[in-house]
């Protein structure tokens, strides 16, 4: 049997780290929500009990150390499963990108595994299990939008945003996360007003969410690499709704309602930044598989 699973990838409208706590993880709020740009993942059994990766991706490891790898083998483990299985995943979510792309693949496998193996688990069960590989495979796990706590991995679910349009714009550079986050000097930084945004997201209000958008690790990633806020000062400059880097970045997001400004956006973009996306944010969970 062969079954196709969708992972979209998510942005932060805010993203707020509170302190940094005995295990070296930091507390944080964030909110995150999916949008239409997504790695297709087929899941077919095999004939032996080996579990086998393959993404046509250079910068994607084909073994353990792929998140969507450790998913399928952490539900081999626990549930004690003979059966194998063959991974094949297209990825057009940017790698390293802050969009939680590996993040989505390995909640999409755990969706994907517990349906084609018929192990009945929930999606609260899945989430649980999703913790254990990344603090954002939980919300994945769910899609839509949430409030991420803890260490991101416990889920409060919200409403959809008002539909609108995401410009997404990625530098060619990298971000490695674990630096991000190890060089946040948290007296030093302007903190989003989360409990205004989940307001906003609650009452429909698009323009609440674009005055209320912030994320403390720009203060990190914006200083280190120039390009990254050289890219966030153009699309700023285009007239966007609002302007935001995703996670811990390089990937920079705007939000614009109106076609005809993502249009002018998308294309003033293009000659600017080398990956540039204009996609739907989706928001809801029936977008899922
Ligand atoms: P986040 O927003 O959750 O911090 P990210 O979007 O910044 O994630 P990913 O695209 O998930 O980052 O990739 C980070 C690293 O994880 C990559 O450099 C890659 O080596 C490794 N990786 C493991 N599994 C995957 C996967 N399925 N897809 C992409 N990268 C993966």
């Amino acid at each position: 049997m062969k079954i196709l699973v969708k992972a979209p990838a998510k942005i932060n409208l805010a993203l707020d780290a509170l302190h940094k706590r005995d295990d070296g993880y930091h507390e944080v709020e964030m909110i995150m929500t999916t949008v239409d740009l997504a790695d297709m993942i087929e899941l077919e059994d095999t004939k032996d009990s080996s579990i086998k990766l393959s993404s046509q991706n250079r910068f994607v490891p084909n073994d353990e150390r792929n998140l969507a790898y450790q998913a399928a083998m952490l539900l081999k483990k626990r549930f004690n499963v003979e059966r194998g299985l063959n991974i094949s995943m297209t990825k057009t979510i940017p790698v390293a990108a802050g969009l939680a792309g590996g993040s989505s693949d390995a909640a999409a496998v755990l969706r994907g595994v517990n349906k084609l193996w018929n192990l009945g688990l929930s999606l609260d069960e899945l989430a649980k299990l999703g913790a254990e590989i990344g603090s954002d495979v939980s919300f994945c796990v769910y899609g839509g939008t949430a409030l991420a706590t803890g260490r991101g991995e416990k889920i409060h679910r919200l409403p959809p945003p008002p539909p609108c349009w995401v410009i997404l714009a990625k530098p060619t550079l990298g971000v490695s996360t674990a630096e991000i986050y190890n060089n946040l000097d948290l007296s030093n930084v302007q903190h989003p007003n989360i409990k205004e945004m989940v307001k906003a997201i609650e009452n429909e209000d698009y323009e609440g969410i674009c005055n209320n958008v912030g994320n403390v690790l720009e203060s990190v990633t914006l200083n280190r690499y120039p390009e990254v806020l050289a890219l966030k000062q153009q699309i700023e400059r285009f007239g966007a709704d609002a302007v935001l880097m995703s996670g811990s970045g390089p990937t920079v997001f705007a939000l614009v309602q109106y076609e005809s400004r993502m249009q002018r956006i998308y294309n003033g973009l293009r000659g600017f930044c080398e990956q540039v996306y204009a996609v739907r944010m989706l928001g809801d969970t029936q977008h899922l598989d």
